[in-house]
């Protein structure tokens, strides 16, 4: 009877488990390549390139000067949980750099294959190995040519899963464009610290004369405001204000038994003057150097410009930087790392508002707008 319908409860295969936990950190190949390019970041790099081909299902490779991948650790390089990046849970609280959960290269590596050259800034020769499902693939790491940095290429993303990998390849040109706005906002956010080059390869391999297209090329000394131009063009930039450091809010708060006092600061931002508009909003937001979404702040953006203009539609373009002392902020809220929460946040989000809503009202005064009742 009912007995027969009511299966037991049994502990899933660790190789089950790594298959589903993959799907949440990599559902996609841009989010392997936000993953791909925060490693890079992290390692301290001042030149990343990142090479697609067709959307990355294919190959995604990205190639980066900074600090290296120790040989010993190669065995361990792909094993979930496993990062250089936090040790204790106490860290967590002090987490400087994008990654620390150890989970991204370990789940690309269940669907796809990774190989990895790397050479270490303490090390004066190179190695190389290949990685599926966690694990090194025989015969493990040998030598091989490369200066200090790590270059990292993923091949063939979800091939064993057929239905995804069909609809990457036929939806290639969302992907790609996904992913030209994850490096464009990084190289944005980087301006005057890393040269990120991001480009197309129509076949893999680099054989076809001329068969590059660089999709993105900012220096290293560039500013915002050039990174921004060079991105989005130069009648956005015509249109946009600029917003310098200011403090927004102090944070007084004991936490684990030590009495915390911290500002919150806006370091930068870059809005829509009045009367500026764009065909499709763009918000970009950075807090303690991730890229992350916030639909509460957006959505008071939002309303801020609405009120603004007597018909709609009208999109804005806002960029922000916020940063604020590690211990206030909560990184661990999501796999994919692009929600964060902190510390009184909606008083921090008015302050913003406020700023904006100052900000326009004075862009506003060399033309006449009338606001809505
Ligand atoms: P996490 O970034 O959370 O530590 P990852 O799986 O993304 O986890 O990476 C695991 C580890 O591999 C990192 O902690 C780092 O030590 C090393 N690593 C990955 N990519 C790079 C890179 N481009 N340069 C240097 N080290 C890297
Ligand atoms: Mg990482």
């Amino acid at each position: 009877g009912v007995a027969k319908l009511m299966p037991r409860i049994q502990a899933l295969a660790p190789e089950v488990v790594n298959r589903i936990a993959a799907g949440e950190v990599v559902a996609r190949p841009s989010s392997a390549l936000k993953e791909l390019l925060e490693n890079a970041i992290d390692a301290g790099s001042t030149q990343v390139s990142v090479t697609v081909v067709r959307g990355g299902v294919v190959r995604l490779e990205i190639v980066d000067n900074g600090c290296g991948i120790f040989v010993e650790d190669a065995p361990q390089l792909c094993q979930r949980y496993s990062t250089s990046k936090l040790r204790a849970l106490e860290d967590l609280s002090n987490i400087a750099t994008c990654g620390f959960r150890g989970e991204a290269l370990a789940a690309i590596s269940y669907v796809a294959e990774i190989r990895v050259v790397s050479c270490s800034l303490l090390e004066d020769f190179g190695w190389t190995a290949s990685y599926r499902d966690g694990v090194v693939i025989a015969p493990g790491a040998r030598p091989a040519a490369r200066t200090s940095g790590s270059t990292i290429v993923v091949s063939d993303m979800f091939r064993s899963i057929p239905s995804k990998f069909e609809s990457f390849i036929r939806n290639q040109a969302e992907e790609y464009r996904q992913m030209l706005n994850i490096v464009a906002r990084y190289a944005i956010y980087h301006s005057g610290r890393i040269a990120m080059r991001f480009r197309k390869r129509e076949q893999s391999d680099a054989r076809t004369l001329g068969a590059d297209m660089d999709d993105l090329n900012t220096n290293a000394n560039a500013t915002h405001m050039d990174n921004i131009r060079r991105i989005f063009g130069h009648k956005l930039v015509s249109g946009l204000g600029q917003v310098s450091r200011t403090e927004l809010h102090r944070v007084q708060h004991p936490i684990l038994g030590t009495k915390l006092s911290t500002d919150i600061v806006l370091e930068r931002a870059f809005y829509s003057k009045l009367g500026a508009s764009q065909p499709k909003a763009v918000h970009i937001y950075f807090v303690n150097g991730r890229l992350v979404e916030c639909r509460v702040l957006r959505k008071a953006i939002e309303q801020l410009y609405a009120k603004y203009y007597l018909k709609g539609p009208h999109y804005p373009f806002c960029y922000l930087e916020l940063t604020m002392a590690p211990e206030i902020l909560d990184v661990n809220v999501h796999p994919t790392k692009k929600e964060v929460r902190f510390l009184d946040e909606q008083i921090v989000f008015r302050a913003i508002v406020d700023i904006l809503e100052r900000e326009l009202i004075q862009s506003g005064k060399q033309q006449s707008f009338v606001v809505q009742p």
